[in-house]
């Protein structure tokens, strides 16, 4: 299933759903609607709460998904995705976004090679964050102000959404702490992201970090070590990989992250990225105003973001 954070046309107010064909259904509406049906399930505030809940609320979702194409039940529990504006599926995580650097082999060597450095692939994962102000939603606009940064990149990443409270998780127990995967594109000021010692205010700007469009639940992507990772700057493929190709795998990421560090539902770790960055191109190529940045993972979708 793929779960959302959404508005509807001319409401401010951010609503939960899934999709289902090209429609969202409203999880709130589609709980009152089926009452009786799923006695005692309570629909959460956001995402989070979804979240913590989803040991009862996913089986009720499951049941509202196979009505939800009812005549009777279709208007009142859903609306045309067309209708609708995707936000990030956790609009405001509660903590910071975890990332980890240089992930991916042929990207530390391009990093390496763009520094005149020697070739470091991390033999641990290499862990930074991004705060919580960062994260925007698909089709929305990412703010490049030239004053700021003169060297703006992207990186397409597979975002895996925590599900279980964890500290000290072993590899083999990860995936039960994961509740699902989404696409991050974790934009960054290369310039700052050098110049200020470590990457954080490189890697912090505001709505730098997009989320979506949606969360796949695991179930649904079993495959998730094996997809099909690429980025798209006005439709030129520019990064085009696949996960397998990740130094350390997400089960191992969990198990290192998570040792003397609680994990909490909501959470969100961000996996690394693939080569083809615009800063280690020659000559580099950074994002301008009005480039469409489009970060596809294959059976997940496509998180598109316009640069402002
Ligand atoms: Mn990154």
């Amino acid at each position: 299933m793929r779960f959302v954070s959404f508005k509807e046309a001319g409401t401010a107010e951010p609503r939960l759903g899934f999709i289902v064909g090209d429609r969202v259904v409203d999880l709130a509406a589609g709980i009152q609607a089926t009452a009786g049906m799923e006695d005692g399930v309570a629909c959460p505030a956001d995402m989070t709460g979804f979240i913590e809940a989803a040991a009862s609320l996913i089986p009720a979702a499951r049941v509202l998904a196979a009505l939800a194409g009812r005549d009777d039940l279709r208007d009142a529990v859903s609306r045309p995705l067309a209708e609708t504006e995707l936000l990030a599926p956790i609009p405001r995580p509660r903590k910071n976004v975890f990332c980890v650097g240089r992930n991916y082999a042929a990207h530390a060597a391009e990093g390496a090679r763009a520094q005149g450095r020697e070739v470091v692939v991390p033999s641990i994962p290499e862990f930074f964050t991004k705060p919580p102000t960062a994260v925007t939603g698909p089709e929305s606009t990412v703010p490049l102000d030239p004053a700021v940064t003169e060297k703006f990149d992207y990186e397409v990443e597979l975002g895996v959404v925590i599900g279980a409270t964890g500290k000290n998780i072993p590899r083999e127990r990860a995936m039960e702490h994961v509740f699902g995967f989404t696409i991050v594109n974790d934009f960054s000021a290369r310039d700052l992201q050098r110049s200020h010692g470590q990457w954080f205010k490189g890697k912090a700007l505001d709505r730098s970090c997009a989320l979506g469009p949606w969360i796949v639940h695991k179930d649904d992507l079993p495959n998730f070590a094996d997809l099909r990772i690429t980025l798209r700057v006005n439709g030129e493929t520019r990064q085009d990989s696949r996960t397998s190709n990740m130094v350390h795998d997400v089960p191992a990421i969990i198990e290192s992250l998570s040792r003397g560090l609680t994990l909490e539902p909501g959470d969100i770790i961000a996996t690394g990225t693939p080569e083809g960055v615009g800063y280690a191109m020659d000559p580099p190529r950074f994002l301008r105003s009005g480039d469409v940045v489009e970060a596809e993972i294959e059976r997940i979708g496509v998180l598109r973001n316009r640069i402002g």
